[in-house]
C-alpha cells in the first residue's frame, strides 16, 4: 500500500471518517496481510483487541514480508504496538466443516471446493486441503451424524443454517441435487432450518424455482466478487454473471421466497464503480450482502488489487457511502456471516450483531 499511516496516524483516520479503531485496524490487516509466520500461507485467528473484551475471529495471509503487521508474543502487533491478544491462532487449512456462531450455524465443504480453480485472487491454490465430494445422501448422513457426535449434540435442530461453500458445482442440477441431499440427510437429524449455498450457476427461474422445491427453506449467495474485470479476475462459469442479470435473479428468488444476496470483494474495482454496482444491487438484495476486503495471498495477487483500493481510505469511505445506501433497506451486517467485512464493530453508528465468532 502506497499509504502507510503509523499507528497515531491510523487512530486519526479513525477519527476523520467516524470510524471505531478496531474496525480500522482489523479493515487495515485484511487489505495488508501479515509478516511470515511459520509455514503457514493463512491463519485463523481469535483475536481480544486492545479496549474491548470480547473475541473477534480474523483470518490473515501470512505471506507480506512488507506489512506493518506481525504476530509476535502473543499479540497482533503493529509497527510493534500490541493492538490485539492472539486468543488462538491455526493453520487455515479448508476443513470439510466449520462451525459459526456457536454451531448455531454450520457450513460444509462437502463439493471439492479446495479442487476448485479459476479465480485469481481465490486462496484455494495456496491452501492445505482437508475438504472431500460427498455426492450421496448416506455419505452426507455420516458426515452429519459424525459432526453431532464430535459436538456432543443429540441432534440438529438448534441449527438455524447449514452453508454450503463452493464455487465448483458445474451445472444447476448439481448444485439442486446436491443440497436437495443435503436437506434430506439433515432432516434425518432433527434440522428444520435455512439451507444456504454460495455459487453462481443457479441463474434461471425454473432451477431456483426447483431449488426451493426440493430443498425447502432456501438462502442463495451469488458468488459476484467484482464488477470490472471480470474475464480476467474469475472463472469463466462466473465472469459470466453479469450486473443487471444478478438483480434479476435477486428479485426471481424473492418472488419465490427465497433469500438472496452477493458476494462483493472490495479493492477489486475504481472506487466509482464499487459504489455504483453495489448501489443498484442493494434493492434487490434479501439480506446484507457477503462484503469482504480484498485479501492478497502473494505478490502476483497483489496486483490484482484495483490501485484506488492502495489506500486505506478507499475502504473507510466505501463503508460510510455503503452505510447510506443500505440505510433505506434496513438490512445490516452481522459478525458471524463475514470474517473481513468493512464493519466489525458498527455499522450506520449502531452495534454490529454479535456473536463474533
Ligand atoms: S469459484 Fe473461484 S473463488 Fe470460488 S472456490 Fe472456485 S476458484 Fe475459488
Amino acid at each position: 500500500m502506497s499509504v502507510r499511516p503509523a499507528a497515531t496516524q491510523m487512530r486519526e483516520l479513525a477519527e476523520e471518517y467516524g470510524v471505531p479503531f478496531l474496525d480500522v485496524a482489523l479493515i487495515a490487516a485484511n487489505a495488508e496481510g501479515a509478516r511470515p509466520l511459520r509455514d503457514y500461507p493463512r491463519a485463523r485467528m481469535q483475536l481480544r483487541p486492545a479496549g474491548s473484551d470480547e473475541v473477534w475471529q480474523i483470518i490473515l495471509p501470512f505471506d507480506n514480508e512488507q506489512s506493518r503487521f506481525e504476530v509476535a508474543d502473543g499479540a497482533l502487533r503493529f509497527e510493534d504496538e500490541p493492538i490485539a491478544d492472539v486468543v488462538a491462532l491455526e493453520n487455515d487449512d479448508v476443513v470439510l466443516t466449520y462451525l459459526r456462531a456457536g454451531g448455531r450455524s454450520i457450513t460444509l465443504n462437502t463439493h471439492s471446493r479446495s479442487k476448485c480453480t479459476g479465480c485469481m485472487f481465490c486462496p484455494n491454490v495456496i491452501e492445505d486441503a482437508s475438504d472431500d465430494t460427498l455426492t450421496s445422501e448416506g455419505e452426507l448422513a455420516e458426515l452429519l451424524e459424525w459432526l453431532q457426535a464430535d459436538n456432543g449434540w443429540t441432534d440438529l435442530s438448534h441449527a438455524d443454517v447449514i452453508t454450503v461453500c463452493s464455487g465448483c458445482f458445474h451445472y444447476p442440477a448439481m448444485a439442486i441435487e446436491h443440497m436437495a441431499a443435503i436437506r434430506r440427510a439433515a432432516g434425518r437429524y432433527g434440522f428444520t432450518g435455512r439451507l444456504h449455498l454460495l455459487s453462481s450457476v443457479l441463474r434461471d427461474r425454473d432451477d431456483l424455482a426447483r431449488l426451493r422445491d426440493q430443498a425447502g427453506d432456501f438462502h442463495l449467495t451469488l458468488t459476484l466478487e467484482c464488477f470490472e474485470r471480470r474475464t480476467l479476475l474469475l472463472k469463466d462459469t462466473k465472469a459470466s454473471l453479469t450486473l443487471e442479470r444478478s438483480a434479476e435473479i435477486m428479485d426471481d428468488c424473492r418472488d419465490l421466497g427465497i433469500v438472496a444476496d452477493f458476494t462483493y470483494v472490495a479493492g477489486l474495482d475504481s472506487y466509482a464503480r464499487a459504489v455504483e454496482g453495489i448501489s443498484y444491487l442493494a434493492p434487490h438484495a434479501g439480506t446484507f450482502p457477503r462484503i469482504q476486503v480484498y485479501q492478497a495471498h502473494n505478490d502476483y495477487m497483489r496486483r490484482a488489487r484495483h490501485r484506488d483500493a492502495e489506500d486505506l481510505r478507499y475502504f473507510l469511505r466505501l463503508r460510510g457511502e455503503l452505510e447510506a445506501v443500505f440505510a433505506p433497506t434496513g438490512l445490516a451486517p452481522r459478525s458471524w456471516e463475514n470474517y473481513r467485512p468493512l464493519w466489525y464493530s458498527s455499522f450506520n453508528g449502531r452495534p454490529v450483531a454479535g456473536p463474533r465468532v
